[in-house]
């Protein structure tokens, strides 16, 4: 069964862990991060972009996937299924399909059409018992094409919309989607507690967690935040695993060409990196 991430959070927010969110992209993306959660006895949130859900051919196909996959794997930790920086449009869609959880981001409009969009969201997601995610501040980076800049929060701002009864609140604080440059300046940890102090219970996320360093990663999560999102550093690390099985002419050996045998090692390094993050995350044994 699919759960809103309220109470996950809330429970990572007390207890001084963060609950990961890893993006998924298809089957075996999906599988072995399930799998993973499972085995840990950890929360878990499944992120879908716009343009991953574009790809799995539309969110109700995701939904029908993930809720399968659920059911036949025997998976009894608590999921939540999140659509990542989804827009007004695609939030209401994700809600209609089925997903528990959707992440709004008007962070590229001016604070107060941010706020009235957020609103709207807040009634629809609390009539129907979903969490939803909103965000201050653009992250840096890439994100399906959408670039931004790497901006810092105002403190704020942040409250303004925490105070709109979002569940969970993500705000740029220096950090970048993607890999990070060598020159990258690093989190704002006085921007962070000053959101902390301004925002109390509220759960802060974190994105852009492919290669922030395990002690930020540390700090940020006693600063308050309790949701990390993780993508790039499973794809990288699908990618080199793959790579590796058809450089070492694996897939010319007998069967080796059967796709379950090539996306193997893939899945494979999916499962050690979501176990890599829970384990530094905290969550582990905390479903
Ligand atoms: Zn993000």
């Amino acid at each position: 069964m699919l759960v809103s991430a309220k109470e996950m959070l809330t429970k990572a927010k007390s207890g001084k862990y963060a609950v990961g969110q890893f993006n998924i992209n298809n089957l075996e993306w999906t599988k072995a991060i399930l799998q993973t959660a499972q085995e840990l006895n950890s929360p878990v949130i499944l992120g879908v972009s716009e343009g991953a859900g574009k790809y799995m051919c539309g969110y109700t196909t995701v939904v029908g996937m993930v809720k399968g996959m659920i059911d036949e794997l025997g998976i009894t930790v608590p999921v939540a299924l999140h659509l990542d920086h989804g827009s007004y449009e695609h939030a209401k869609k994700c809600i209609e399909a089925g997903f528990s959880s959707v992440m709004f981001d008007g962070s590229h409009y001016p604070i107060e059409e941010n706020i009235e969009k957020t609103k709207e969201l807040v009634q629809i997601c609390n009539d129907l018992g979903l969490s939803l995610e909103a965000e201050v501040g653009a992250i840096g980076g890439e994100e399906d094409g959408v670039i931004g800049g790497g901006e810092v929060a105002d403190p704020k701002e942040c409250k303004m919309i925490a105070d709109l009864g979002v569940t969970m609140l993500a705000a740029g604080i220096g950090n970048i989607h993607g890999k990070y440059p060598e020159n990258w300046a690093g989190l704002s940890f006085d921007t962070l507690a000053a959101i902390q102090d301004l925002t109390g219970e509220m759960p802060l996320v974190l994105h852009g967690g492919t290669g922030i360093p395990a002690d930020m990663i540390k700090k940020a999560i006693s600063l308050g935040v309790s949701k990390i999102n993780v993508n790039t550093e499973c794809q990288l690390a699908f990618t080199a695993a793959v790579r590796g099985y058809i450089e070492e002419g694996k897939d010319l050996q007998g069967k080796g060409f059967d796709p379950r045998k090539v996306l193997a090692p893939g899945v494979e390094a999916i499962k050690a990196t979501v176990k890599e993050k829970m384990e530094l995350f905290g969550s582990v044994g905390k479903a």
